[in-house]
C-alpha cells in the first residue's frame, strides 16, 4: 500500500479532494432536476493504509468500502465496527460469506444464488437479516460478475424471498471505457431492472449502487443513490 505522493497526508488531500466530489455530485443531480435527492457517498479505502479511514471519518465521512474481506476484516479490527458503516463492494467466496456479513453493514456484491444461500442461512440463525444489493452485470462483459440482465429480475426476485436476507437494491459496475453512450447504457439497464423488480415485489428496496470516480455524473443522471468513490477521493492506489 503505498502512500500519496510527496508529504502530503491524507488528511491534506481530503481538504481539496472532498469537496471537489462534493460539488460534482451537487452539479449532477442540479443537471437532471433531481434537487433534494440525495446520494450516498461511499469512500472507498480499498488499497490505502488505516490513516485514509481515519482521514475520511475526521471529514465526515461515514461509509466506508472495502473490496476484499480480508482487508476489510484488518481495517475493522484497528477502527473498530462501530467506527463507521462499512461496505463490502467486491467478490465475496463463500467460505468468507459469514465474515462478509458479520464486518460489513451493506454488502453489495451478492452476485450468485449460492452465495445468496448461505448468507440467508447466516441471517436466519443469527436472526438479524444480511442487507445486501444484488449485483448486475448490465455491460455483459466476461470478467464482471453478477447476475445476467436478462435474468435479473427473475433471479432476484427469488433472492428477495429469501428469510434472513433483506435486499435493499441493486448494484452494477459500469465497463472501463470513455464512451459515455456505454456507460450510460450499463446504468439506464440497472434502473430499468430496478423498476421491473419494483413492479413485482416490494421486497427489493430502492437502492441503486452505480457510479466510481470517472462516471459518477452519468450514474447520478441515472438514478444512482449511492457511488462508491476511491481514487478522486484518495488518490491512486498501490496496486492494480
Ligand atoms: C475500487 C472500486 C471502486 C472505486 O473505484 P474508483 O475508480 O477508484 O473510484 C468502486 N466500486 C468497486 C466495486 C471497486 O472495486
Amino acid at each position: 500500500m503505498m502512500a500519496p505522493a510527496a508529504a502530503e497526508t491524507y488528511a491534506e488531500r481530503l481538504e481539496h479532494t472532498l469537496p471537489l466530489v462534493r460539488d460534482r455530485v451537487e452539479h449532477a443531480i442540479r443537471s437532471t432536476g433531481r434537487e433534494g435527492s440525495s446520494v450516498r457517498l461511499v469512500a472507498v479505502t480499498k488499497g490505502h493504509p488505516v490513516e485514509a479511514i481515519d482521514a475520511a471519518l475526521a471529514a465526515g465521512l461515514r461509509d466506508l468500502g472495502e473490496n476484499r474481506v480480508d482487508e476489510l476484516e484488518e481495517k475493522v479490527r484497528v477502527r473498530g465496527r462501530e467506527a463507521a458503516r462499512w461496505h463490502m463492494i467486491g467478490h465475496v467466496q463463500g467460505r468468507k460469506a459469514r465474515r462478509a456479513a458479520e464486518l460489513a453493514h451493506l454488502i453489495h456484491s451478492l452476485d450468485s444464488e449460492s452465495l445468496a444461500e448461505r448468507l440467508s442461512r447466516i441471517g436466519v440463525d443469527d436472526r438479524a437479516a444480511v442487507h445486501v444489493l444484488a449485483q448486475v452485470n448490465t455491460s455483459g462483459e466476461a470478467t464482471k460478475g453478477g447476475f445476467t440482465a436478462d435474468r435479473a429480475v427473475e433471479s432476484v426476485h427469488r433472492l428477495a424471498e429469501m428469510p434472513g436476507l433483506a435486499v435493499d437494491g441493486l448494484m452494477t459496475m459500469a465497463p472501463l471505457v470513455e464512451d459515455e453512450s456505454v456507460l450510460r447504457a450499463a446504468f439506464a439497464g440497472l434502473r430499468e431492472v430496478h423498476e421491473r423488480l419494483r413492479r413485482v415485489t416490494d421486497r427489493v428496496g430502492p437502492e441503486l449502487s452505480m457510479g466510481m470516480t470517472n462516471d459518477l455524473e452519468i450514474a447520478i443522471q441515472e438514478g444512482s443513490t449511492m457511488i462508491r468513490i476511491g481514487t478522486a477521493l484518495f488518490g491512486a492506489r498501490g496496486y492494480a
